[in-house]
């Protein structure tokens, strides 16, 4: 009986979500979370429903990315209601089930999936327009859960960074997309050359232009470059997106242009 409920309410929450966007690295570090956190940010200030759904268990950072660092979602005998950014903004994350920052997360495949089910079983997201999941590195078991989960992935932004475009864990990724059917919206390069706080211009200080190239050869659009800015990191530390508070810097303008050319 509690299995039927589930799958039920796993199926009501699905069917309420418009769009469903993964957002996907090779590798750790590569800017992921910063991606999904401005893109669900974005979103919502075009005024679609967005839910911003991270699933990074080993290192859940939209928290306080977004400032919402002990605020714990409210969990009533109606399901648990994620935390409101925004009338319009929704966000759940592994992270704020968390005893501390330092719990070490050692579960395994089947307990991750049983989670992240609970994520969209359990959880009110309501009508959605879109569902943005921050997932972990790779393409290890969460990402097949959910997948599995969500029954259509209707597109996935892939981030790299110049540096490890030449590497194999951003052609996996592609290659995890193509073979599982799900369309890649997109190749991100992020830190792609360096703002200089001074003058304004952009030093390349990796090589630029690699994910571009992969994009080409993957045949998948190619979706823009975020400079290093240390607004974002700035950003990022204080829980204040560059979206919402630093709209006129590069960053922001990159990812406007992201925004417009996946929805
Ligand atoms: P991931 O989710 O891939 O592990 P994060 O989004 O957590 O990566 O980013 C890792 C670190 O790099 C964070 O401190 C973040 O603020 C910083 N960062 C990400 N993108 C940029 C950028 N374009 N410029 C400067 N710092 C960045």
């Amino acid at each position: 009986r509690q299995a039927i409920k589930k799958e039920i309410a796993l199926k009501a929450t699905v069917s309420a979500i418009k769009k469903k966007i993964l957002v996907l690295s090779g590798k750790g570090g590569v800017g992921k979370s910063t991606v999904s956190t401005n893109l669900a940010v974005g979103l919502s200030q075009k005024g679609y429903h967005v839910g911003l759904l991270d699933i990074d268990i080993h290192g859940p950072n939209i928290p306080n990315m977004l400032g919402l660092e002990g605020f714990p979602p409210m969990i009533t005998d109606m399901g648990v209601f994620p935390i409101k950014m925004y009338d319009n903004l929704h966000v759940i994350s592994i992270g704020f089930f968390l005893e501390g920052k330092d719990t070490p997360i050692v579960w395994r495949g089947p307990l991750k999936h049983r989670m992240i089910e609970q994520f969209l079983s359990d959880v009110r997201w309501g009508e959605l327009d879109y569902l943005v999941v921050d997932s972990p590195p790779g393409t290890g078991d969460e990402i097949i859960s959910i997948v599995q989960l969500l029954d259509k992935v209707d597109g996935a932004v892939i981030v790299a960074t110049p540096q490890d475009v030449a590497l194999a864990d951003v052609r996996r990724s592609i290659r995890f997309c193509i073979e599982g059917s799900i369309p890649v919206l997109g190749i991100v390069e992020n830190m792609s050359g360096f703002v200089c706080p001074h003058c304004g211009n952009t030093v390349e200080i990796f090589k630029t232009g690699g994910a571009e190239r992969l994009a080409q050869e993957y045949k998948v659009p190619f979706l823009g470059k975020i400079p290093i800015d240390p607004k974002i990191v700035q950003a990022g530390d204080d829980g204040k997106p560059v979206m919402i508070y630093y709209p006129d810097s590069k960053p922001a303008e990159a990812f406007s242009n992201i925004i417009n050319k996946i929805t």
